[in-house]
């Protein structure tokens, strides 16, 4: 899952961006308003962060902006007293938002039920015969037995599960597994992909030549 933070205050930018990327999200970031509606505009993401009070376009005019063309999970950071802001920005479209100071465990959970939302899926937990992936723990499990898996393993399941029995492209892959820092050779999809059939079994991820790849 990709994620984008729109953020001007650089302590806690970085430190979300941290803590997003230890969560195994592919994450970008933008300090400004101008930077953020590119970057929104540009790429497909599976949640955004966005600070209201930024310079350049503020957090409404980048929220209506992506309103006009995208459905992405928009959660709202607002300030203490902020109820007008917070009746505005869900009024704009938004789908959540945290008061200023927040606790970063609770962003994390509630990026995780945007991202569930979005796809459908409201249990946090998908089943797959005898194999289960926890969203909310980011645990994958055989017959009930934690699997070890990376962070990277664990996202490119994790996004087939969200979408099971749809076949995703390999540039959708790319596009929602890789920030645009990262540097993404061309064979690494094959690699996590590899890597995961080696641990779960190799009819899990199924190719469709040609297509993609799709979770049953
Ligand atoms: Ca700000």
């Amino acid at each position: 899952m990709r994620l984008l933070i729109v953020e001007d205050e650089t302590d806690l930018r970085v430190s979300l961006e941290k803590a997003m990327r230890e969560e195994g999200y592919a994450v970008d970031s933008a300090p400004d308003g101008d930077e953020g509606l590119y970057k929104a505009e540009s790429n497909d993401y599976d949640a955004i962060v966005l600070d209201v009070m930024l310079p350049g376009k503020d957090g409404w005019e980048i929220l209506s902006r992506i309103r006009k063309l995208k459905r992405t999970p928009v959660l709202m950071l607002t300030a203490r007293d902020g109820v007008r802001d917070r009746v505005k920005g869900l009024n704009l479209g938004a789908d959540d938002y945290l008061v200023k100071p927040f606790n970063l465990v609770e962003l994390m959970a509630r990026v995780r039920a945007l991202i569930r939302r979005a796809a459908a899926q409201p249990n946090p937990v998908l089943t797959f015969d005898n194999l289960t992936v926890d969203t909310a723990a980011r645990v994958v499990r055989v017959d009930g037995a934690p699997v070890e898996i990376t962070a990277r393993e664990y996202a490119l399941l994790e996004y087939l599960a969200f979408r099971r029995g749809k076949i995703v492209s390999r540039t959708e892959l790319y596009e929602h597994l890789f920030a645009e820092d990262d540097d993404s050779l061309s064979n690494l999809l094959d690699v996590h992909v590899c890597n995961v059939r080696k641990k779960l079994g190799k009819e899990f991820i199924q190719t469709r030549r040609g297509h993609g790849y799709v979770v049953e």
